[in-house]
């Protein structure tokens, strides 16, 4: 099948009614939803189910008259391996087509350096893969750090790993394994896990924001994923006169919220104040010490997070001022730890809005934990599914 197929077309839409739009129908309510012929359902559902993508489950006697068979994704056949980094550590991911994990795996990094990097990255697939004996989709979803071309798969720059020179990821995991690679953002790809396993209203729009050592964000249209290179939500621009990013910019978001920003504030307040985080003076101060602390009612912790909260807020404002989203999710390591942040962000953002554009925002802390970045990656594997099954080149299961 060509991917412009009306087949092919029609097999993506059958699908993608199957797994978001409808809950559980049958191929009659489904060629109603569509505005497919009953006949073309049936077809296009057949070749679903040879391909292992779709299931039929028992059908519910209730009331009169003959129910059509429920229709399913078959989350029994086709798994998908995820990978994503954070802090030193690539975690992978083995999922079925419904998202859930059937396996974990991790390895180490000893450097930020960029070929050890992908090393073990490589090392680490093929670990997994040795380890599990379901069918796998033909590829891998990857979510490094850094700026990455959705196209190409190469990530520009990681301004927090201090890659300034570009990598080929997704040239090099090709050319070792003979697999596609899907590469994503690992903020964006936490992003994906919200949007597709956190219960969240796909038909609203809706913006993640990943806080950690860098910033980024994800913003889906009608429960589509904008993943282009050409917004950088990290390099919004907050304050021309604040602080220098690693990109060369003064004053952007990532510079002004993420882990050092926040960790350069509290070391500066103590410099200034002896009496400011007093009782910690002699140990090393960590965005866990002041998110704990925070928590347990820490005035200058608390000040630390606020500070990096109103830099947040005003990002939020300007996309609201702009594109209207109805939801704003904050998740990365440091946005899904910290309840006193969200609040504060929340604070921060409502302050400038009009009343009805507050009314309109939900502003709200995202639910996938540490997990989220390789479950997400894993999903994107998993939405290029019909692609990778039955796109232009693979053989046509009739
Ligand atoms: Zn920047």
């Amino acid at each position: 099948m060509q991917n412009d197929d009306i087949e092919f077309i029609n097999c993506a839409n059958v699908l993608k009614a199957i797994e978001t739009d409808l809950n559980q129908p049958s191929r009659a309510q489904i060629a109603k939803y569509l505005g497919l012929s009953r006949t073309a359902v049936s077809m296009v559902v057949k070749k679903l189910i040879a391909a292992n993508l779709v299931t039929e489950l028992e059908i519910e006697k209730s009331g009169r008259g003959r129910p059509g068979t429920p229709l399913a994704l078959d989350g029994s056949y086709w798994h998908a391996i995820g990978a994503a980094y954070s802090l030193r550590l690539w975690t992978f991911c083995v999922v079925n087509l419904n998202g859930q994990p059937i396996l974990t795996h991790k390895e180490h990094v000893e450097t930020t350096d960029q070929d050890e990097t992908v090393e073990v990255l490589i090392r680490g697939l093929r670990h997994v893969e040795s380890k599990v004996d379901k069918p796998l989709l033909p590829g891998y979803g990857i979510g490094p750090p850094g700026l990455i071309d959705p196209k190409t798969g190469t990530v520009f720059r990681a301004d927090d790993m201090g890659w300034i020179k570009e990598l080929p990821l997704k040239r090099l995991v090709e050319e070792a394994t003979g697999k596609k690679a899907f590469i994503i953002n690992r903020y964006r790809a936490n992003g994906v896990a919200e949007l597709t396993f956190g219960g969240h209203d796909l038909t609203k729009n809706i913006m993640y924001i990943g806080v950690g050592t860098g910033i980024a964000g994800s913003v889906y249209f009608e429960g589509t994923l904008l993943n282009s290179t050409k917004y950088r939500f990290g390099h919004m621009v907050i304050d021309p006169h604040g602080p220098l990013c690693g990109c060369g910019q003064y004053g952007c978001l990532q510079a002004m919220a993420s882990e050092k920003a926040l960790l350069s504030y509290a070391h500066a307040k103590m410099e200034e104040d002896p009496t400011f985080l007093a009782s910690y003076a002699d140990q090393p101060i960590t965005a866990k010490l002041l998110i704990d602390l925070a928590e347990q009612g820490d005035v200058h912790a608390q000040s630390c997070l606020s500070h990096i909260a109103s830099a947040l807020g005003i990002a939020i404002l300007t996309i609201a001022n702009v594109i209207a989203p109805d939801e704003v999710v904050i998740g990365g390591p440091i946005g899904e730890a910290s309840t006193f942040l969200v609040d504060e962000i929340r604070k921060a953002a409502y302050d400038h809005l009009l009343d009805w554009q507050v009314k309109a925002l939900t502003i709200s802390k995202g639910s996938q934990g540490d997990y989220g970045s390789v479950l997400g990656a894993a999903a994107f594997l998993l939405e290029q599914k019909m692609e990778l099954l039955l796109g232009e080149g693979c053989p046509t299961i009739s």
